[in-house]
Order: structure tokens, then sequence, then C-alpha cells
């Protein structure tokens, strides 16, 4: 059978931690699903449609990974892509609290699918989108943080 992961995120922005978790994972699993979790009613940093644009320039070139977007129950989303297997990333032990609630209630509630968790490697562990958002807001260049080779002006409403 085929092994569907599904990696689900905000992505607002897509960083170097976010691939580097999808490049694992695309090793790990037939196929991967990185997925765009947006909510219509509430307003992100960056647009929909530049946020996947953004990730699909990130992960190109790799054939068994799709990139796309969901609204609504991340367990409906995954099994609406045949997934059986939600990938997360895993940085500090903050991140270890919030992805135990999210894992037990997805036990609970759908037994059929499975999170897995990679590790960040240890110069991803302080790197995340809410970073790069407060160094855009204030004029600071990202480039460090994002995939190599990205212009962040270039996903910029
Ligand atoms: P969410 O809003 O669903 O938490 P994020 O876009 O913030 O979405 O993160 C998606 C996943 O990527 C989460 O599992 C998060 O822990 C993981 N992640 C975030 N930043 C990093 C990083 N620097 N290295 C590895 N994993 C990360």
């Amino acid at each position: 059978m085929e092994r569907v992961g599904f990696f689900p995120g905000s992505f607002d922005p897509f960083t170097v931690g976010h691939q580097d978790i999808a490049l694992r994972g695309a090793r790990l699993f037939d196929r991967l699903v990185v997925a765009v979790g947006y909510n219509a009613e509430k307003r992100s940093f960056f647009p929909l449609a530049a946020r996947l644009a953004l990730i699909r320039d990130s992960l190109q070139g790799l054939a068994n990974v799709e990139v796309v977007s969901y609204e609504g129950l991340t367990i409906e989303a995954a099994r609406r892509h045949g997934a059986q297997f939600i990938l997360r990333g895993l940085r500090t032990s903050l991140d270890f609290d919030y992805e135990n609630g999210m894992a037990q209630t997805n036990l609970t509630i759908a037994p059929d699918l499975e999170t897995v968790f990679l590790y960040a490697r240890k110069e991803h562990l302080n790197i995340s989108s809410t970073i790069v958002r407060d160094l855009l807001r204030h004029g600071y260049d990202p480039t460090a943080f994002l995939p190599a080779g990205l212009d962040i002006e270039r996903y910029r409403a």
C-alpha cells in the first residue's frame, strides 16, 4: 500500500525549518502532501496564494511532493488526500506540549491516522514564521531563515 504523509501548517511563511521537515518527510513516505491550513475569516500575513507559491518554489523538483491548501479540520483534509500519517516538526518542549495535545485528540477521534514527528535540526531550533514576520514588519531581511535562493519580496502582496 502507498504510504502517504500529510504535513499541515499555517506556513505564514514557509521557513528553512519547514523545508527541512518536508525534505526529510519526502524520504519517509511514498508521497508527501504539504498542506497550508487557512481560515477565510482570519487574516494571514501572506495571502494563501503567496504561501502556496513560496512552498512550491522551495520544494520544486521533488516528484513525490504535492502542495495543497485546506480549510477546516486537519484530519478530514488528511483523509481526503489519502494520507495515513500526519507529519509535524518538533523544536522544543513548548512544541512538545502543544503537539502532544493535538496528537492525543487525533488519536481519539481519528485512530486511522498516526501522527509522526521529526526533530528539528539544531540550527533550526530558533526559526519560526513568527520571527520572519517580525523581521519583515520592522524592515529587516529574513533571508537567513528562508529556504535558500528565495527572494521574499516576490511573494509580498
Ligand atoms: P501551525 O500553525 O500548524 O503550528 P506552523 O506553520 O507554525 O503551523 O508549523 C507547522 C509545523 O512545522 C509544526 O509541526 C511546527 O512545529 C513545525 N515547525 C515550525 N518551525 C519549525 C522549524 N524551525 N524546524 C522544524 N519544524 C518546525
